[in-house]
């Protein structure tokens, strides 16, 4: 019989074309005066734009987010938050900026207004992540979700092939675990399957042509339904996977979502049909595991480990740190079955039909 939990997530949400034009009434609406802009050292012109907008209300422009905040960073970016006296950050970037964000916002309690330019999804999560001694500690709390997101479509529009594509798969990855979650519900698993649906028939679209605005609303759609399933419920074989590789192995984040998620998608197959069957409807596929490998292979995207800088010989201490402590997934996590996805997925093999 029918039975959830649902938990909504206090953010509001400003979608269009254009919409970054709204940034100085939506960071009034926060009751903010001194905005404190953060962005990595490639996207600084983003950030003066952003500053520009702000006009007054912007106290300095932070430009040194880097891959997965280092504990450093986010000392110099709380401090530098505490010099100018800032009563809010504003991110303009991918997951990594809005991460440093969530770093100033967890030690100093000051809202965050996130505009995101990639897929990644973490503007609309209560997840943050600091790395320290090359250890990434992830956790959640309410007070690093961002409360307004600006998803503006032009912003996106720059992003090389590579990133929109290996970022669009990463945002498909969270609606996928998010469908088989212990905590699923309804309300979630419909976000997911339209999300899914959502990049599926955009990122082909992004692909042929980069500035062609409709196609990126419908990815930027689907990222922000996709992100908003990550943070709403639990993730499982696929994350754990990623996590170990980008945290013990150093493997790029978007492009080793792409890599693993028609892997894990085919180990959960038998234990997940429901899921699979929504995967194979958003994907209009015959198989949800080759189809989201046919997907990223179309699209150019790399589909091999071994492609993106794992080493072989790194395989066996992959598969045993991802089996090390236990956590939810359909399928119970085997040695060995972990094992061989890994060798399937360092040497790119098609995964099934498995239906
Ligand atoms: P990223 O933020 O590291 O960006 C990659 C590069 O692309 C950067 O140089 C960035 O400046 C550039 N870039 C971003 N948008 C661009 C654009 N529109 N045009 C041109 N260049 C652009 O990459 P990402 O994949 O968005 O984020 C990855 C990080 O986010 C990882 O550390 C991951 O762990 C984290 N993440 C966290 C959550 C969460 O909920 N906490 C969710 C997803 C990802």
């Amino acid at each position: 019989m029918l039975s959830f939990v649902y938990q909504a997530l206090p953010s509001r949400i400003v979608f269009g074309a254009g919409s970054l034009a709204t940034i100085g009434a939506e960071m009034e609406r926060l009751g903010a005066r001194r905005a404190l802009v953060l962005a990595t050292p490639e996207q600084r012109s983003d950030a003066q734009r952003v500053a520009e907008l702000l006009g007054e209300r912007h106290a300095g422009v932070f430009a040194e987010a880097v891959m997965h905040v280092p504990i450093e960073t986010a000392r110099a970016a709380v401090a530098e938050a505490k010099r100018l006296g800032a009563d809010c950050v504003v991110t303009i970037g991918g997951g990594s900026t809005t991460g440093l964000g969530k770093a100033i916002a967890l030690e100093s309690s000051i809202p965050i207004l996130a505009v995101p330019t990639t897929y990644a999804g973490s503007e609309v999560t209560p997840i943050y992540g600091i790395t320290e001694s090359g250890l990434k500690k992830t956790g959640r709390d309410a007070r690093v979700l961002p409360r307004t997101v600006i998803y503006d479509p032009q912003l996106t529009v720059s992003m090389p092939k590579q990133l929109t594509v290996t970022s669009g798969m990463n945002a498909m990855a969270h609606a996928v675990e998010g469908l088989y979650a212990v905590d699923a519900n309804p309300i979630t698993s419909l976000m997911a399957e339209e999300g899914i649906r959502a990049l599926a028939v955009g990122l082909p679209r992004v692909v042929a042509q980069p500035d062609d605005i409709d196609a990126r609303a419908d990815c930027l759609y689907g990222a922000w339904l996709c992100g908003t399933v990550l943070g709403a419920v639990g993730m499982a074989l696929h994350h754990k996977l990623c996590h170990t590789l980008g945290g013990s192995f150093n493997l790029p984040h978007a492009e080793t979502h792409t890599v693993i998620l028609p892997h894990a998608v085919a180990y959960n197959h038998a234990a997940a049909p429901d899921a699979m069957a929504r995967v194979r409807r958003a994907l209009r596929a015959n198989d949800a595991a080759s189809g989201l490998y046919d997907l990223a292979a179309t699209l150019g995207a790399p589909t091999t480990l071994a492609q993106i800088g794992m080493r072989e010989t790194d395989l066996d201490r992959a598969a045993d740190i991802a089996v090390a402590a236990p956590y939810p997934n359909p399928r119970a996590i085997e040695r060995s079955a972990i094992r061989q996805l890994l060798d399937d997925a360092f040497y790119g093999r098609r995964p099934g039909p498995l239906s």
